[in-house]
């Protein structure tokens, strides 16, 4: 009688290693998970946190008037009129005394803070909803103002003047808001009347 075909011996592939490795591999991702978590709720990740909030808020269906002393009542419609043949006003003009306050329309991180172009002194703020506010022909900024400030609705940002193109012209703050598709009128929101400035406790 002949032997039987020589058959290896099922081998049993050992898992240990590989289930050790997985283990591992899900502690690490826990404790960096528990890490991150720690951390995002630390006070130094207060700015990174309230940055984020703001990016999650939808766009404001009411501003506040920026302008100290002005009511949207007495704010012209400007918003697309012709400024030359290759412009349109990308926003309204808010007139009031030189040196009046400028405070911002909506919460926000501010994002710019210069003296160039057409806008002369100017402040830009990201606000809810990341559209962008343009506060500009400031006669000055606000003192210790800084790129990088977070901002609530009423906090100042500078004063009424004259910069850039306005030279020349009654001061006024040149107020603009940009979503992601362009500029749109603010004057419908500020009519609606972000319920901060002045009321504010
Ligand atoms: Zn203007």
């Amino acid at each position: 009688m002949s032997s039987p075909p020589h058959t290896p011996a099922r081998t049993r592939r050992d898992y240990a290693p590989q289930l050790r490795r997985i283990l591992r591999v899900v502690c690490v991702a826990a404790v960096l998970a528990a890490a991150g978590h720690w951390a995002w709720h630390q006070p130094f990740m207060a700015k990174p946190r309230a940055i984020s909030a703001l990016a999650a808020m939808p766009a404001p269906d009411a501003l506040a008037m920026p302008v100290d002393g002005v009511h949207a009542r007495q704010v012209a419609d400007s918003f697309g009129a012709s400024r030359g043949s290759d412009r349109s006003h990308e926003g309204v003009d808010i007139f009031a005394p030189r040196g009046t306050t400028v405070r911002s329309a909506t919460p926000g991180l501010v994002v710019a803070i210069r003296d160039s172009g057409l806008g002369g002194r100017q402040v830009w703020v990201m606000g809810p909803g990341r559209q962008r506010h343009y506060y500009a022909h400031l006669d000055d900024w606000a003192p210790l103002l800084q790129v990088g400030d977070l901002v609530q609705a009423g906090d100042p940002l500078g004063t009424v003047g004259t910069t850039g193109n306005a030279r020349g012209t009654p001061p006024h703050l040149h107020y603009g808001v940009y979503a992601s598709d362009g500029a749109f009128d603010p004057l419908p929101l500020l009519h609606a009347g972000y319920p901060a400035t002045g009321d504010r406790p």
